[in-house]
């Protein structure tokens, strides 16, 4: 009776509207996702490369239309965001805050709530403090929210560990590492980690500071540290390439052996109580190609010690587009401003229909 009762309930709601702005590896995996899910509809694509424009997004994903209407993908977000008014945005274009800001403020502007993928949106706070009180500004204005999540930022070196640390009554150390494979990852992912370049050129670039590796260190640590109620007093990072000895390919990614198949990023911080915050996460495409095993570590010295492990990883490509997606009803339903993952309830999988997680006005 009762569960009768809640499938009628959400029958009368109005589905939940999403646009998808920018449909690489992360955005057209979460349009997958979106259309095998209960009370979405999705009602726009936008996207720049040429080869997707004017094409219907179910033909390029070769999946059945489950929706009543077809989404021809557009090369502007405009006529989307005035016309078909979704509920929410999901971003999925960048890595740098300075470089979605523009795209975030124009979507703020037309009074719809906004995912972000960029890495540093998952705590921009660390390192854009002044766009991020602008977008916060921004989006309160407008009565929406803006949030930045992911895979990594956004929960396996940051969240996951601020989570655990609830049953604790002491932090010391923290040690958190993340070995992954960037294998499901698209071209921006490629180019960023130096996938593919020689030795050389590699280091180059590295010189030339052209290579961003993973970002999200800055951003991970600043979050934890803000959730524990301490300061980052002092933060280093380091990046090395890691050199293949065997030909590795990726759907988007090739290294021959003697080139960069990814890289080793580590980092440490010391906060204002002298806890430590270090972090090791190597990155590369197919690596298992030389045995090498994926996983998720948070090991923390405190009361009581935490020991957690995770292995292969949580792959990387679907942890984004799973998280993203299962934001979208809480981020709907927060309060409006810019919001970390930090601020909203513990992301959940939405496993029915997503209209009844929707708060009623
Ligand atoms: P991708 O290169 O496969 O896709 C990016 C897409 O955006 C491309 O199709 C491109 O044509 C399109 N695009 C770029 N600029 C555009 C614009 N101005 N307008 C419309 N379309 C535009 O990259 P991806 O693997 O999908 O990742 C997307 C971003 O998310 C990357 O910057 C990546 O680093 C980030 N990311 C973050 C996490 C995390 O854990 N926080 C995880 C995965 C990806």
């Amino acid at each position: 009776m009762w569960s009768f009762n809640h499938i009628e309930k959400s029958m009368e709601k109005k589905l939940v509207k999403v646009a998808i702005w920018g449909f690489g590896a992360m955005g057209s995996g979460m349009a997958k996702m979106i259309v095998n899910k209960k009370g979405f509809d999705i009602v726009g694509v936008t996207d720049v490369y040429d080869g997707f424009v004017g094409k219907s997004i179910f033909e390029i994903l070769k999946i059945e239309n489950l929706q009543n209407h077809d989404v021809l993908v557009e090369k502007d977000i405009e006529r989307i965001l005035k016309v078909e008014k979704p509920d929410l945005v999901l971003l999925a274009t960048d890595s740098f805050t300075k470089k979605a800001f523009a795209k975030l403020k124009f979507i703020v502007e037309h009074k719809c709530n906004v995912i972000s993928t960029a890495e540093e949106m998952a705590y921009p706070y660390a390192k854009e403090p002044e766009l991020s009180k602008e977008l916060n500004r921004l989006a309160k204005e407008n009565g929406v929210t803006i949030l930045g999540t992911g895979v990594n930022p956004g929960m396996m070196m940051d969240l996951l560990a601020i989570c655990i640390s609830g049953v604790m009554s002491d932090v010391k150390n923290m040690e958190i590492s993340r070995i992954n494979s960037l294998s499901p990852f698209g071209p921006t992912v490629m180019e960023e980690q130096g996938v593919g370049l020689t030795l050389t050129d590699f280091n180059d670039k590295l010189v030339k500071d052209e290579l961003s590796g993973h970002v999200g260190f800055v951003e991970s640590t600043y979050m934890i540290a803000d959730a524990l109620g301490l300061e980052v007093k002092s933060f280093e990072q380091s990046m090395a390439p890691i050199v293949t000895n065997v030909d590795r390919k990726s759907p988007y990614g090739f290294a021959k052996a003697g080139d960069v198949a990814g890289v080793d990023m580590r980092s440490i911080a010391t906060l204002s109580n002298k806890t430590k915050i270090k972090m090791v996460h190597p990155q590369q495409i197919e690596p298992e190609l030389e045995g090498i095993h994926t996983g998720d570590y948070i090991k923390i010295k405190g009361t009581p010690e935490i020991n957690l492990s995770n292995v292969p990883e949580v792959e990387g490509g679907i942890g984004t587009i799973a998280i993203c997606v299962n934001m979208i009803p809480h981020v709907i339903n927060a309060k409006p401003g810019l919001k970390t993952m930090i601020d909203l309830p513990v992301p959940r999988a939405i496993m029915g229909d997503v209209r009844n997680l929707i708060d009623e006005e």
